[in-house]
């Protein structure tokens, strides 16, 4: 199977009928493919990256003119399939050893065989299964895969590796890292979706000059091995497109002829792969990559590498907000290459009236076990360069007060509960989501009012402010209350919990961060 030539990516046209397609359909404007539809929810994300990895080596525009004029009008199918086609020699699925085959070890003649559930991310390794861990997948439910299937389960294990054992090396962003793309939030074609998360030629990732080079698709040459005698692969010693294509497991499938029903997408096939070989030592990349479609945690001091964004335990709210889509001063943490692109050079060159979103994905992993896979979708405004920086700024005074309020919150609640908090351990940061889901609806909207509020005024939004300020109170009023209260009777010491209650608003009231949003004219004087 060719994955440039052959239709083999599930996808949904217009009509709402399921089909497959080769990658150069996503132009075809003729009852227009709208949506993929892979069987599996870490699948899609993926192939939404080896399509945006495809455009953006074989196509990318030259600049931000040409990269609108594209959004608003694909190119020609037949001049996508001859571009694309190009580099068809690099994505054979299957091939003999010493021939290239995509995302596989060139030279990998010998190494550790194991059945074709061990290519997904979530799949029980033997120490799972013996501990009766395995939540996702049950060991034995999946034994054969279609060759789409395979190519898929591929992509997303080399894309997303986790640390798999000694030398099994981690993705090119770390392991299970966190994907944000750009998508607009109504209906739209597959095209636009994929073409948003496109850079042009200005951001170092020009189409290939040589096309077939083992400096983008490491797996046309030996692999760079990083065993004792090896070496680690730094951003500035192979072609800055490899980012989209990053190898790091050394693998080889191997092709079955003959009948199969696949365990993933029930499809039936002539082949199919039920086992694959790998070895340890394969590429390692080590160094400042900054992966255009994952947001990063900089160092202002620059002493520390950046460092990908990863799934969270308990997945993302609004307080995440800023990373993922500006940048956050409190923590470092900077949108993805493309978002942040996007608000420099495209937005204003795109109709205001169609609102975007931000799909974020990824697995939460705990070392080599995966807890669970989450997506989430956050509001994105349109905003020229200067009106995002002012967005950014007053946005970060809303977070930061959040931020405070929750860290209050659950302090006082702590207080209100034990005699002595300090003393007591255990995960209670239930209490801070259900801060932030209790005050997520006012959020966004002061979010929608700064952003009309930067059209035309550079001064800080007081009032805003000061609606956000009540917001913050009510919501530590209602959860203080139902948590504090919520203790077994005998438990409860009604003193204390009023005591750790007054303590909650005195230290909100004389909170550096809050003080900034307070009203300024106080009504009464406060004796809390
Ligand atoms: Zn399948």
């Amino acid at each position: 199977m060719n994955l440039i030539e052959d239709p083999w990516i599930p996808a949904i046209r217009a009509d709402g009928r399921q089909c497959r397609i080769a990658p150069w359909q996503i132009a075809e404007t003729d009852n227009p493919v709208v949506e993929l539809a892979a069987p599996r929810a870490d699948f899609q994300g993926a192939l939404y990256q080896f399509l945006i990895g495809l455009l953006q080596t074989a196509t990318a525009p030259e600049d931000s003119e040409q990269w609108s004029d594209l959004y608003h009008e694909p190119p020609l199918a037949d001049k996508l399939a001859s571009a694309f086609g190009a580099f068809a020699p690099a994505f054979e699925l299957f091939s003999e050893v010493g021939k290239p085959a995509f995302l596989q070890d060139l030279t990998l003649q010998e190494g550790e065989a194991k059945g074709i559930a061990g290519l997904l991310i979530d799949a029980p390794g033997g120490k799972t299964v013996k501990d009766n861990l395995d939540f996702f997948i049950k060991s034995g439910q999946v034994e054969q895969l279609c060759p789409s299937c395979a190519a898929q389960a591929l992509f997303t294990l080399q894309t997303n590796a986790p640390s798999g054992g000694v030398g099994h090396r981690v993705g090119l962003r770390g392991g299970g890292p966190l994907t944000t793309l750009l998508k607009p939030a109504g209906a739209s074609t597959l095209w636009q979706k994929l073409w948003l998360n496109v850079l042009d030629s200005s951001n170092g990732l020009q189409s290939a000059n040589t096309v077939l080079s083992a400096d983008i698709f490491s797996w046309l040459a030996p692999t760079r091995v990083s065993d004792k005698t090896g070496q680690a692969t730094f951003p500035e010693e192979v072609a800055p497109l490899q980012m989209y294509w990053g190898m790091p497991r050394r693998i080889r499938l191997e092709k079955q002829p003959g009948f199969c029903q696949c365990s993933l997408c029930g499809g039936e096939t002539e082949s199919s792969v039920s086992h694959f070989i790998t070895r340890n030592y394969g590429t390692n990349y080590d160094g400042a990559w900054l992966h255009p479609l994952t947001p990063y945690r900089i160092d202002p001091k620059k002493e520390q590498l950046p460092l990908s964004l990863k799934g969270q335990k308990g997945g993302l709210n609004y307080r995440h907000w800023l990373g993922l889509v500006l940048r956050d001063d409190e923590n470092g943490d900077q949108a993805a290459k493309v978002v942040r692109d996007f608000q420099a050079t495209k937005s204003a060159l795109l109709d205001a009236a169609q609102p975007l979103q931000l799909w974020c994905f990824g697995y939460d992993m705990d070392n080599m076990k995966a807890r669970c896979w989450y997506e989430h979708t956050l509001p994105v405004m349109q905003l020229g360069a200067s009106q995002a920086e002012l967005v950014q700024q007053w946005a970060q005074v809303l977070v930061n007060c959040a931020r405070e309020s929750a860290q209050l919150l659950r302090q006082h609640i702590k207080q209100a509960w034990y005699r002595r908090p300090k003393d007591v351990g255990g995960d209670i940061t239930f209490i801070d989501a259900a801060f932030y889901q209790a005050t997520t609806g006012d959020f966004y909207k002061a979010l929608a009012a700064l952003a009309r509020h930067s059209q035309n005024d550079t001064s800080p939004p007081q009032a805003l402010y000061e609606g956000w300020f009540h917001t913050l109170k009510r919501a530590l009023e209602t959860q203080f209350d139902q948590s504090a209260l919520n203790a077994t009777p005998e438990a409860m010491d009604l003193k204390r919990v009023m005591a750790a209650r007054a303590a909650l608003f005195k230290n909100f009231h004389s909170s550096k961060q809050i003080k900034q949003i307070k009203p300024a004219k106080r009504p009464l004087k406060e004796t809390a």
